[in-house]
């Protein structure tokens, strides 16, 4: 599985990290999500679907 996000369309707002906390994080001093190591495809699809810029890509490959 692989996490994309699109650093021009995140607007750092949180919501992915909040929704699953094992897939994301933000990087606090660019105000933007970072994907992390999970095989959690649920959860990670999950805040995608929240994500206001649609800004996160999940390939599951
Ligand atoms: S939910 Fe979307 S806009 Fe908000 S921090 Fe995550 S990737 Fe960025």
């Amino acid at each position: 599985m692989e996490i994309i996000i699109n650093e021009d369309a995140c607007i750092g707002c949180g919501r992915c990290t909040e929704i699953c906390p094992k897939a994301f994080k933000l990087n606090i001093e660019k105000m933007k999500a970072e994907a992390l190591p999970t095989d959690d495809l649920k959860c990670a699809d999950k805040a995608a679907n929240q994500c206001p810029t649609d800004a996160i890509t999940v390939n599951n490959n």
